[in-house]
């Protein structure tokens, strides 16, 4: 091994995908919005933090104690309470603080706009599986299973009564008298689920959730990426080789008009559900490795000369569908995400990519750091005042998902606000796929809230 280097010969970097593990709550609008549209206040922020708390094991003992809890199951911690030090941590607090970012304590107490450090659910560096932290005593657990349908059947009172489900090799499993189904088959599953069983309508269905990428290069043997020497620290190995999260919101009148070219029916003012708020627009990120390159046809390899920033447009307007390949429970369900549809989740993902130019190629830490942007072929760097039309052409070649699907048996359309599904007695859903409106958060921990919520 070259004495200057870590081997990473051996790992297969095209299988990494975007690092993960994010604790990200999000913020406190999300949730009033979704308690707005449902009309039930326990879904808002505040109804939902009894939740979160009892959810939390908080890293941080002297933290606000109305906003955390200490002794959940799901422990999280912050990248500095790891241990870890990278590093660009400084330089690249300070390229955030010259776009007028504030540095702020914490993100995970429902205001998160400014720069922040990281919080993962990462103990000890692994990843928690809920299903490892949270008891199953009582449960009878069948793993390899697949469930092909709800069983329902025809009730004088109520209609319908789902009575027990049908697994795949046809078996059927039925439930007490006076019991439910719990259908938490997640965003994409859920509504196969429901539609396998006669229940749902392919219009509602909604699938959200963008991610644009593009990618920096600090000078050759710099040793400030993941590759180098500097990268060996047992430390780094507890969670993504990451520092900051921005969160942020996006130039108002801008925003207006692009929205009044979608809804040219709508009154859009300050009071317009996008940009009351502000609203959190956009969550960003600077990793000190490159992640998911290959997707975007790029061969970058993680050898200390390559970082990466991304980041997330949270509030999508554009609605996808999901509807049924066949009648094969095993067969995939048909998904389209429909993604940027519309010219606000356009101008959102250009304005993203704008300030992801301004912070990674513009500040003076940047000039210090950056050599230049890493292109695919034919493509040249682009810088904030680019064109919207060569921005959106770079976002059509580096889109991808964050896997934050929610809103598929969406609550106030498929299920009421206590997750029972509408028109049918004895069946509730219970996973991300009731969350109504997109979130500026990563979904498990608001998921893990909802779950204990809905039981209560
Ligand atoms: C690669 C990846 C990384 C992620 N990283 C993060 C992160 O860092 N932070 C974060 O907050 N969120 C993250 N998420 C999102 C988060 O995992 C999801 O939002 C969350 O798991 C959703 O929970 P759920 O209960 O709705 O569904 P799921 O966790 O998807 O659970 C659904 C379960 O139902 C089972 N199932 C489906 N269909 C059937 C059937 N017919 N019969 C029987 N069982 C069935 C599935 O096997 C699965 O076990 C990530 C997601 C992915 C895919």
């Amino acid at each position: 091994m070259d004495s200057a280097k870590l081997d990473f010969s051996d790992i297969d970097y095209k299988y990494f995908t975007v690092p993960q593990s994010g604790w990200i709550r999000g913020d406190e609008l999300n949730y009033a919005e979704w308690a707005r549209q449902v009309g039930d206040e326990r879904w808002s922020y505040k109804g939902l933090l009894p939740y979160f708390r009892r959810s939390e094991h908080h890293f941080e003992l002297n933290a606000d104690p109305e906003q955390h809890g200490f002794e959940g199951p799901m422990h999280n911690s912050s990248v500095s309470s790891s241990g870890r030090r990278y590093p660009l941590r400084e330089t690249v607090l300070k390229a955030w603080k010259h776009l007028g970012l504030k540095e702020i304590p914490d993100a995970n107490n429902g205001a998160p706009q400014g720069v922040a450090e990281l919080v993962e659910n990462r103990p000890d560096g692994l990843r928690q599986l809920t299903s490892n932290v949270y008891p199953l005593k009582g449960a009878h657990v069948m793993t390899e299973t697949t469930v092909s349908r709800i069983i329902l059947s025809d009730n004088d009172r109520y209609g319908k009564v789902a009575t027990g489900v049908e697994l795949s090799d046809g078996r059927h499993i039925n439930i007490k008298s006076g019991g439910e189904v719990l259908v938490c088959g997640g965003a994409y599953r859920s509504p196969q689920i429901l539609m396998l069983s006669g229940i749902g309508d392919n219009s509602e269905l909604q699938k959200r959730g963008i991610r644009q990428q593009i990618l920096e290069a600090p000078p050759p043997e710099s040793g400030l990426a993941v590759g180098s020497l500097m990268f060996a620290d047992p430390a780094f190995e507890k969670g993504n080789p990451v520092d900051w999260l921005a969160t942020m919101t996006v130039p108002h009148d801008v925003l207006n008009a692009a929205i009044a070219q979608n809804e040219p029916d709508s009154i859009v003012d300050d009071n317009h559900v996008l940009l009351r708020g502000p609203r959190s627009h956009l969550e960003m990120n600077v990793l000190y490795a490159v992640f998911a390159a290959e997707q975007i046809g790029l061969d970058t390899p993680i050898d200390e000369t390559a970082i990466m920033s991304y980041c997330l447009a949270c509030l999508p307007t554009s609605r996808g569908s999901i509807s049924l390949s066949s009648k094969d429970p095993l067969d995939h369900p048909v998904i389209d995400p429909n993604y940027a549809a519309t010219k606000a989740d356009r101008f959102v993902m250009q304005e993203g990519w704008r300030v992801m130019s301004r912070l990674m190629l513009e500040t003076p830490e940047a000039k210090d750091l950056v050599v230049d942007e890493i292109v695919p072929d034919g493509h040249t760097c682009l810088l904030s005042n680019s064109s919207s039309d060569d921005i959106d052409t770079r976002i059509n070649i580096g889109a991808v998902s964050c896997y934050h699907p929610p809103g598929s048996c969406s609550m106030g359309k498929v299920v009421d606000s206590s997750c029972k599904v509408h028109g049918v007695e004895g069946l509730r859903v219970v996973d991300a796929s009731v969350i109504p409106v997109p979130l500026a958060a990563h979904y498990q921990a608001a998921c893990r809230a909802d779950c204990d919520n809905y039981s209560c």
